[in-house]
């Protein structure tokens, strides 16, 4: 047998020799057989290669909170862009989150950069900043100022944290996003233009710059957006001629025969907005229902199907105002539609609320599908569908089926490991936050505890005491670990959290919660003021659709496991710009051959086109 080494140095002799033939060839042509070969040197000049065709627009659409396997419930009830999206387009049936942290900054940030959060680094809605003692959302900027469309006023700083200075950007975003680098890279001038409820939404679908970013503000109904972003003067005009208040009065009744909805009229354990009842309908008329909106009326509607056409008109105002798609570059417009997720959180997956806000945003997206298609082209543009998480079953709704399912109590919790730590003379308080799944203790205190055996147990069986506890990791047990070659190896878990480290940011303690356990902040003796939530590790929370349509995707179904990371990083090939970060790939699966899509900028394929044709990749 020939010894490996010696294998080894005559390959490497061989390429040693091939190379320097070949430069001989190529300069002196003194090897006749090569020299045959190669082209002469002064043929007729080849045509000009024709630049690579891009798309005119790229479409992101996030639909907060919209399990993956909705579109397998309720596919065969739409009939507009829904529909469309799975019919003409591609559709990944096993796309979900890596990672534990399964909320929408996060979800919205890993969409636009094509990264994880350990690499994006929103970690979370929010997080408690350990140099300013206090909790902080995503989007936070001290030196950001926030300033409303249309002179209206609005409330500074974000209802759900502590932050009351400054305003909100993506300064907290490590990382370009994909927008960022389109116009950064995309060399005609690219316009950036994002709309939704939510500023963690349509900041991070955005990244750092954009031509205009807006969202609602809770209390007012407010378009509001922030110096860190240029402005849309033709939004002025538009929100004081359209404001949310406009749909004050209205009701939300059920758009498809009542027979057509899955599941019981009231879920069990459902916690409607003010004003509500546990069924349709809904009349949007504030707690009091007067003569003037009050801010329960703004929770209806941003809770209702009219805030998803409003976002959608939106969206076309943009097209047709900034000639999206038309002014020779490549444009970004991002939608993050996030009704779906205040219904889901009230009235849970299992709720006519969720099947009929889907079955009514399928038919505002066919309307701005159509609309696409009259102004840009169909095929000239590019869409991507997804969400940023999924949901968790109402536990008490999941528990009629006899499963083990129920509520972690957070302050709970935090009394127990705040007794168990009394016997170590620690400092109390000794824990500074509990955020999600995040434990963060007062400074000082996880340094000592690393070094504290006794101690460090008698938080971790403590914690393990609380009901619906499955699992307590340490940030030390995390830290780099998708960089480690066990990573492979260890629990599918630990390696989800590890994912989601981001070291500063991320907590000292994370909590894994039993499956269908919800995390809930409720502090004692209050009740409850939503139904359910999500934010785990599990498949409910991680199980996302992923749709691609139009330019240069290949149609078709396609049962790879992806992640909603892969998003950006297809964006990119088609754009021909590069991104980054490879936490993402490409889905090369759903490409179309470069001829083929050369030959697209033709009338897209007729709708009765069959859904899955039988282009079932490999
Ligand atoms: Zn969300």
């Amino acid at each position: 047998m020939v010894p490996r080494t010696f294998l080894w140095k005559r390959f490497l002799l061989q390429r040693g020799m091939m190379a320097a033939a070949f430069l001989l060839a190529g300069s002196i042509l003194l090897v006749p057989r090569v020299a045959a070969q190669a082209p002469p040197l002064r043929a007729a000049a080849p045509k000009a290669m024709q630049a690579p065709a891009k798309p005119k627009l790229v479409v992101l659409l996030v639909v907060d909170q919209m399990r993956g396997d909705y579109v397998d419930k309720f596919l065969h009830q739409w009939t507009g862009g829904l529909k469309r999206l799975v019919e003409e387009g591609a559709w990944f049936r096993d796309a979900a989150y890596p990672y534990a942290a399964t909320e929408t900054c996060v979800g919205h940030a890993t969409i636009s950069t094509g990264a994880f959060p350990a690499t994006h680094g929103m970690v979370a809605n929010n997080w408690w900043d350990r140099g300013l003692g206090k909790s902080v959302t995503c989007t936070s900027d001290s030196k950001a100022k926030n300033s409303a469309y249309g002179g209206a006023s609005f409330k500074d700083g974000d209802s759900e944290s502590d932050e009351k200075e400054g305003g909100n950007s993506g300064v907290r975003l490590t990382m370009p996003s994909f927008a960022d680098e389109l116009k950064f890279q995309g060399g005609a001038r690219t316009r950036v233009v994002t709309f939704s409820l939510k500023a963690r939404a349509a900041i991070t679908l955005a990244g750092h710059q954009a031509d205009g970013v807006a969202w609602l503000d809770d209390t007012t109904g407010a378009w509001v957006t922030s110096n860190a972003f240029e402005t849309l003067p033709f939004l002025d005009d538009y929100v004081k001629k359209n404001p949310v208040r406009k749909d004050y009065g209205k009701t939300w009744n059920l758009l498809l025969d009542k027979k057509k909805y899955l599941y019981a009229e009231e879920t069990v354990g459902s916690v409607p907005p003010d004003g509500w009842n546990h069924s349709f309908p809904h009349p949007l008329r504030g707690k009091a229902a007067g003569a003037d909106p009050d801010s329960s009326f703004y929770k209806q509607w941003k809770t209702s199907p009219f805030a998803d056409t409003y976002l959608t008109q939106l969206a076309e105002l943009a097209v047709d105002q900034l000639s999206l798609g038309k002014a020779g570059g490549m444009d970004f417009l991002g939608i993050a539609y996030s009704p779906l997720d205040y219904a889901g959180h009230a009235f849970g997956p299992r709720s006519w609320e969720v099947q009929d806000i889907l079955a009514r945003l399928d038919e505002d997206l066919g309307g701005l599908f159509t609309h696409l298609d009259k102004e840009i082209g169909p095929g000239n543009y590019v869409v991507a569908l997804t969400a940023d998480h999924g949901v968790v079953p109402i536990p008490e709704d999941m528990q009629k089926t006899g499963a083990d399912a129920g509520l972690l109590h957070l302050p709970e919790l935090r009394e127990r490991i705040e007794k168990a730590l009394e016997a170590f003379k620690y400092p109390k308080p000794a824990i500074a936050s509990i955020s999600g799944s995040d434990i963060y203790f007062a400074p000082g205190v996880f340094d000592k505890l690393q070094n504290d055996h006794a101690a460090m147990q008698a938080v971790l069986e403590a914690a393990l005491a609380q009901p619906g506890v499955a699992a307590v990791y340490r940030a030390d047990e995390l830290r780099d670990r998708p960089a480690t070659p066990q990573s492979s190896t260890q629990s599918p878990t630990l390696r989800a959290f590890a994912y989601s480290y981001f070291p500063g940011r991320s907590g000292d303690l994370f909590i894994l919660p039993k499956p269908y356990w919800l995390l809930d902040s409720t502090p004692a003796g209050k009740q409850r003021s939503y139904g359910t939530g999500h934010g785990v590790p599990y498949n409910y929370d991680q199980h996302v659709p992923v749709l691609l349509m139009g330019f240069g995707i290949q149609p078709g179904q396609y049962f790879q496991s992806i992640t909603p990371a892969d998003i950006a990083p297809t964006f990119a090939a088609l754009c021909g710009i590069t991104l980054a970060s490879r936490d993402g790939h490409i889905l090369a699966q759903a490409l179309k051959k470069p001829a083929e899509a050369h030959a697209q900028s033709q009338p897209a394929r007729p709708k009765s086109a069959p859904a899955s044709a039988p282009n079932t990749n490999p």
